[in-house]
């Protein structure tokens, strides 16, 4: 057992998870505070800490690996953090302040950080587990997906969201011919309303991309690789590859058996802290109010105020933003931010210009930018936001909105 947690005088500081949110928060208690603690961090993942979201331009084979790494194993060894990395931990004991990882490494804290991410969810319809059906969350999904493009022709993405869209992108790219299969009529449903999404499917249709929408998977077929896609209407199409892409699930089991009060995900406070005040939480694996969270700009915010707590300087609150989206693949321009939809309350001004394939829909609650979709012409994108955050009244230039700034800026 590695013990005592103080071997400097310090308190200890574990940290389970060494993904993005994880080390953002580390990160930000450094700036703040670089000797308060001794700490430990426990990865299940074999390296060090690298940027998730752009696994996809490494599928897509516009970056590699390293390209992607955030802190290699010198920073944590600089910095003086221990790292076990590919050790997951097990079992947290809150009596004795004890976590214990696979390896049977036990360390003890004085604070713990939970940032265990989430899982991805696999449908589990039969045929879910044969090989040949993945998820696309981390490095090992990459190199599978990878591995499978250079063995193999069909690949189905089941999912048609951001990740999904990603995924079909990176595989086409990498050579594969590739279905993407959505239960609805929209894609992006969670980002872009219905005009925005069917010319975005056009756009990747004209890429080579394939669509099934409305839906509905039945099973995954193979004697002991997956070979194919069964739908409930009966038909089949043929799959040597099947990517899941339908949503995440906060990981959680670790926190729950550790008896930590937990909805769908694990209950924080405004400081990122959980029911046991020894006990912080960051990520996808929290839930703040009722919301959680699958974009790293919230996660952010919650590491700058989690670090600074830590760090003792705990004057910050967590405050849930509007959040913006883009979609990574090169050549696609679209831009999704805040109450995109809209309710009985608002009012949208909309642009369209089919030859330039320029789609823009703006949601106004009385005087204030609530929320916008963009497509095409995507350049206005972060002023918008920047009106949707800052509340600002736009009666001014109401009418200029659609045209952008620059419009604007000469109406005002
Ligand atoms: C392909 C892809 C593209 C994305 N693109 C975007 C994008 O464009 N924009 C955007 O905002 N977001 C994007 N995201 C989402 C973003 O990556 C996540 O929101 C972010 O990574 C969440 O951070 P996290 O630390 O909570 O979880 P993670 O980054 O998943 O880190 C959690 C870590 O904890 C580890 N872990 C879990 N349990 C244990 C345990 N018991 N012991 C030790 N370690 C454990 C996991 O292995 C993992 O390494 C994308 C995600 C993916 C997968």
């Amino acid at each position: 057992m590695e013990t005592p947690a103080n071997k400097d005088g310090k308190p200890a500081l574990v940290v389970i998870g060494n993904g993005m949110a994880g080390m953002r928060t580390v990160e930000e208690l450094l700036k703040l505070a670089p000797e308060l603690y001794d700490i430990t961090v426990f990865g299940a993942e074999p390296h060090g800490n690298y940027n998730r979201i752009m696994l996809s331009p490494v599928l897509a084979g516009d970056k590699s690996i390293d390209d992607i790494m955030l802190n290699t194993r010198e920073w944590y060894a600089q910095n003086g953090i221990t790292l076990h990395a590919g050790d997951p931990v097990e079992h947290i004991d809150r009596r004795r302040r004890v976590v214990r990882a696979k390896s049977g490494i036990e360390v003890q804290y004085d604070r713990l950080l939970l940032a265990t991410g989430s899982t991805p969810f696999i449908i589990p319809v039969p045929g879910h587990e044969l090989p040949g059906v993945i998820a696309f969350r981390d490095i090992q999904d990459v190199d599978a997906m990878l591995e499978a493009a250079r063995k193999h022709r069909h690949a189905v993405v089941i999912g048609g969201g951001l990740l999904g869209l990603e995924a079909a992108n990176g595989l086409m790219r990498q050579g594969m011919e590739v279905t993407v299969v959505h239960v609805t009529d929209t894609l992006m449903n969670q980002q872009l309303d219905k005009p925005a999404a069917e010319l975005l499917k056009k756009a990747l249709e004209a890429r080579g991309l394939r669509f099934l929408l409305n839906a509905d998977t039945a099973g995954i077929v193979g004697p002991d690789r997956v070979s194919a896609v069964r739908f409930k209407d009966g038909s089949e199409i043929p799959a040597d590859l099947v990517v899941m892409t339908a949503g995440v699930r906060p990981n959680i089991a670790l926190a729950k058996t550790a008896g930590l009060h937990c909805e769908r995900a694990i209950i924080v406070d405004d400081t990122l802290q959980t029911y046991d005040p020894r006990i912080y939480a960051v990520g996808e694996c929290v839930q703040h109010r009722r919301a959680t969270f699958g974009l790293v700009a919230p996660i952010w915010d919650q590491a700058r105020v989690a670090g600074a707590h830590l760090a003792g300087a705990g004057h910050r609150r967590y405050v849930q933003q509007a959040t913006a989206t883009t979609l990574k693949v090169t050549g696609v321009d679209l831009y999704s931010a805040g109450d995109f939809i809209g309710a009985d309350d608002t009012e949208d001004l909309v642009l369209r210009d089919p030859r330039r394939g320029v789609y823009k829909r703006l949601v106004l609650r009385g005087n204030r930018l609530v929320g916008a979709v963009l497509y095409g012409d995507v350049k206005d994108g972060p002023w918008y936001f920047d009106l949707i955050q800052s509340g600002r009244d736009i009666s001014a230039f109401r009418r200029e909105l659609p045209f952008g700034q620059a419009m604007c800026q000469k109406a005002a």
